[in-house]
Order: C-alpha cells, then structure tokens, then sequence
C-alpha cells in the first residue's frame, strides 16, 4: 500500500459495536475482567494500554515501517524512554548538534545516573568510527538537525554502529516519514517528537519510539512506557491519530513552500547564509537527495549579515509568522534560536530559524522581504 493510502487506514477501523466511522475516546483508566478473569478487551489499565494510544502506536509502526511502536505524553519523554533501556556505563554517542532537549536530558540526568555521552560531528564517518568505544550501545543520530539542518547519512552511520555492536536511533521528527525512512535506511529505532509535524496543528503534545524489531530492547521501552508513566492521554492520541491522514499532504506543501522561501532568502542582500538541504549550496545536498525524497522539509534557518540585532529586528517586524518556537504547524513561525537555547547554546546568534506552514509561499515571502528590507 501507498503511504498516503496507509496514512488514512492505519490504526483505523470502523468501530464493530456502533459502526462509527471515526474512533471513539476511550477515557476509562480500567478495563473489566471477565468471569474467567482474563480481559476480553484487551485492556487492563489506561497506562499499560488503552484504545487510542494502541489504534496510534498502530499506525506509526506502519507508517515507518516498523514492527512495534510506543507512544509518549512528549518527544522528550520517548527520548528518556531510549536512554532509560541502556544501562549505567553504557556510552552513547549524538550528533554535535543533537536537539537541545536532547543534549539535556543525556548530560543532565542520565549523566548523572551514569550514562557516557560524546557528540561528534556525525558527517564525519571517521569520527564517528574512532569515537566508538567498547561501550558505545547507540547512536544518535538527528537529520536534518535543529537548527542548522545538518545531514548525516543513516545507512552509514548504522553499518559503523552495527560492526561496533550498537544501536541506532533517529530522530525523524524534522524529516517525518513522509521524506525519509531511518528503519529502511539501516536504523533500528525512530524517535519523533509527535508534537510536531504528526500533530501538525500546535495543540497536541507528544512522542513516540518506533522499532525495527520487537526485541528486548524494544521491550524495555515498553516497560519504561508502562512503569515510568509518561502515557499520552486518549485525547492526544485520538488528536494525533486524526492528523495522520493528512501527513503526507502537509509536509509536501510546507517542503515546497520552504524550498521557496529558502531560494528568496539566498539571493537577499542582507542574508549571510541560509540553512536548507534543498539548496545546492547546502554541504549534504547530494546526501539528501539520496536519503530524504519526495522534499527537503519545512524547517530552514538563516543568518543576517547584520548580526543578532538585524535578527532581533527582522523578528520583530514579520506580521504573518508567528514569533514563537517549536515547529510543524500549519501557521509559519520565526523564532532567534539562540535566545530559546539559552546562555550554553551554540547557535550562531545571528541565526534565525522558520518552520514553513501551509500559506501560500508568495505571502510568506513578501512578509520576510517587508521585515528584511523595513
Ligand atoms: C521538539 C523536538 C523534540 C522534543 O519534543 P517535545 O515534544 O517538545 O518533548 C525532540 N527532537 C526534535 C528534533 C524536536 O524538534
């Protein structure tokens, strides 16, 4: 099946009981037993599993292209549910820019409970390849990355991670599945920070693991899922659910709106650099071409000639992108990256970052030129 067909069917079926076309919530935390005392419905309690979290976990597992899948109430609590399957002393090894919620739960907690982490530039092989260790359990890998929208090649990163026994997780929340499949690629678990492209409308918090096998690694997510208690609630997978079907139609429109508005940006004066795989300019074009299709993506960042107080100033004079962060949603937003990050961050401060939306990219374009030239 196509993977517009399987956005619409996955994880849906009309209901056998009241032959509704559309999922019902299901907000009951506990399930009855029968006489016999199993569970005839397949559910025991709302944080083991519920209707809507397993019709989601579902879908995503196919639309990956997966085995198993598990959904979070957050991308940052699918993440901890990763790092929470390796064990203490266990050495992971991220991209140098990895997600800066990411970069803090792996140097924050799971340093502190005795996890290793280095960050390598990962479109380096060889530094990846002498950064491995005994230890090294996984890799993670985030392409393109936020925000400069860096590429690494998954199909090499996971043959150096398999020859050295590790793992390899991506984080596919920019690309989504709709443009680039890690588990086909070689990778062995996805991560998405759902609250993004697959929600795809600013009002649903989430994330999910998706994995290749249903081994005891994977397992041990569940667990985490199950006995740490981030659980998503029916709602937000009923949400998150709902958006499937129109996946592959957002991202298509937001990539080629960003295309665009990416191509207007590199020939402005004022504009330093721009950040995009779509151009050939960008270093890992010829990369992304070979391992994203269909599109590069709606995410892009720029930097102005000007410096952090020329970025400040274009922010503030946009009227049709939103100031404000995160990313995926049907409305553009503008956001100065440095600021949100943080006094550690390593963003050039001149850096402006763009999530595309579902305007019409001549409207966002003329917005950015009155902001640029104002
Ligand atoms: C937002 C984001 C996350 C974290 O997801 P939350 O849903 O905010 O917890 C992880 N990775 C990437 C690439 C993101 O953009």
């Amino acid at each position: 099946m196509r993977f517009e067909t399987l956005a619409v069917h996955a994880g849906r079926e009309v209901e056998p009981a009241t032959r509704a076309v559309t999922p019902s919530i299901t907000l009951s935390t506990t399930f009855e037993r029968a006489e016999d005392g199993s569970f005839p419905g397949g559910h025991i309690y709302a944080r083991n599993s519920n209707p809507n979290r397993d019709a989601l976990e579902r879908a995503l597992a196919s639309l990956e292209g997966g085995v198993a899948a598990a959904a979070f109430a957050s991308g940052n609590a699918a993440a901890s549910a990763v790092l929470q399957a390796l064990d203490p002393g266990d050495h992971v090894i991220a991209s140098r820019e990895t997600y800066y919620g990411t970069r803090a739960v792996l140097t924050g907690a799971f340093r502190r409970w005795g996890l290793q982490s280095d960050f390598v530039d990962l479109s380096d092989l060889e530094a990846l390849a002498a950064a491995l260790r005994p230890n090294t359990r996984l890799i993670w890998v985030e392409t393109p990355s936020n925000p400069r929208l860096r590429l690494a090649d998954i199909a090499a990163v996971a043959q150096i991670a398999r020859a050295g026994g590790a793992r390899t997780v991506c984080d596919n929340t920019f690309a989504t599945p709709v443009l680039q499949r890690p588990l086909a690629l070689g990778a062995d678990l996805v991560v998405h920070s759902t609250t993004k492209y697959i929600g795809g409308h600013s009002d649903v918090l989430g994330g999910c693991v998706v994995a290749r096998a249903d081994d005891e690694f994977m397992q041990r997510v569940r667990a985490y899922q199950v006995f740490g208690g981030a659980a998503p609630s029916p709602f937000d997978c009923w949400l998150l659910l709902r958006s499937l079907p129109t996946l592959p139609h957002r991202v298509r429109a937001q990539s080629e709106g960003a295309l665009q508005v990416a191509a207007f940006l590199a020939a402005h004066p004022q504009v330093a650099c721009v950040h995009y795989p779509g151009l050939p300019a960008h270093p890992g074009h010829e990369l992304a071409r070979r391992q994203m299709r269909g599109g590069y993506g709606g995410m892009l960042s720029f930097e102005l000639k000007a410096g952090e107080r020329a970025a400040l100033a274009v922010a503030a004079r946009v009227r049709l992108f939103t100031r404000a962060t995160s990313l995926g949603g049907v409305e553009s937003l503008i956001e100065h990256r440095a600021s949100v990050e943080g006094p550690h961050t390593t963003t050039p401060r001149s850096l402006l970052r763009l999530s595309i939306g579902l305007e019409h990219p001549d409207d966002l374009i003329a917005d950015l030129a009155q902001a640029l030239d104002g």
